[in-house]
């Protein structure tokens, strides 16, 4: 994996001098702006035989096994991947759990395999629970030599504040729109379609890489046109169609519900510009407090997304409020 080019002014300034590099380092930023692939990076360089200034040199065991994610001095901890594992968190996430966490420390007060740098990268941190950070807590505030922690995070401030300030802060931007343009161009995506998928994730890259998917966008389209006519749909039926993409379905809607909220206040729009004149009639006609009420409910809903009871429900019961509030204004 290797350092995205909007990423390589951090990636300088944390590789110039490796000796004075912190025991802890927090990359944070919004998610798809490549703190994982750069957490990856330097983990690899550390760990790498024989670096370069640009990363590891891809070429030695070290490197093939970090490739083959199988190297015995660089641990990933992640939340549990099987969801009947994973307890939910306080905030509807899987969780990453003590165990997990004294596992890795054990790893790590032992000697490196390959007599170097012993690295862990855990993501989201904020997936922790309060046993896990704490018990993370004690390792941070007495490293063992020759370990270097990442910690990946979207949401800086969900972790305890007794973490965040044991490890060096590293802000990782998003690009600049022809900077990420161009990075998409160079994976396939151009044109209307590149500018589309980056405004809908927020200007970060790599999510907007994943939103170019055809499947994804015709499902996209097929609820932004019903949004944009709400008198002739059958809801339920499109609830059905969406009922295996509740978290993007999610997503669209609250940010078309976003979008009739900044015209009704005058506001720019942000998401779906190209449906502009649609936006401000629909916004001219709803009513305001059901507008807020309906994005309130959306944004409370978006911290349980993971696995719903019933998806289709769920989808329907946001879609017909959606539709009368527009019927009553
Ligand atoms: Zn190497």
């Amino acid at each position: 994996m290797s350092v995205h080019p909007w990423n390589l002014a951090v990636w300088q300034r944390l590789t110039r001098e490796p000796e004075r590099l912190p025991h802890a380092l927090l990359l944070h930023g919004m998610p798809g702006v490549g703190k994982y692939a750069l957490a990856r990076a330097l983990a690899q360089w550390l760990l790498c035989l024989t670096p370069t200034s640009q990363g590891g040199c891809g070429r030695c065991q070290s490197c093939a096994w970090l490739m083959q994610d199988a190297h015995p001095d660089l641990h990933l901890i992640e939340p549990l991947a099987d969801p009947d594992e994973a307890e939910k968190g306080r905030r509807g996430g899987a969780v990453i759990k003590i165990g997990q966490l004294r596992e890795v420390i054990e790893a790590l007060s032992l000697s490196a395999h390959q007599g170097g740098w012993r690295v862990a990268i855990i993501r989201p941190a904020e997936a922790m629970n309060a046993a896990a950070a704490n018990a993370l807590l004690k390792t941070l505030e007495e490293p063992p030599p020759g370990v270097l922690l990442i910690l990946v995070s979207h949401h800086p401030r969900r972790l305890l504040p007794t973490v965040r300030s044991r490890c060096r802060a590293v802000a990782i931007p998003r690009p600049s729109q022809p900077q990420a343009l161009d990075w998409l161009a160079a994976q396939g995506v151009t044109g209307a379609e590149a500018e589309t998928a980056l405004r809908e994730a927020g200007g970060a890259p790599l999510l907007a890489l994943e939103f170019a998917d055809p499947e994804r966008s015709a499902r996209r389209e097929g609820l932004l046109q019903a949004l944009a006519e709400p008198a002739k749909q059958d809801w339920c039926a499109l609830a059905q169609a969406l009922q295996g993409a509740v978290a993007e379905t999610w997503g669209w809607l609250t940010r078309w519900v976003s979008d009739l909220i900044a015209c009704k206040s005058g506001a720019p729009i942000r998401y779906f510009p190209q449906h502009t004149p649609r936006l401000q009639s629909l916004a001219a006609r709803a009513n305001p407090v059901q507008l807020w009420a309906l994005y309130e409910t959306l944004l409370m809903a978006g911290r349980h997304l993971q696995h719903p009871l019933n998806p289709q429900l769920l989808l329907e019961s946001w879609l017909l409020r959606y539709a009368r509030m527009e019927d009553r204004a």
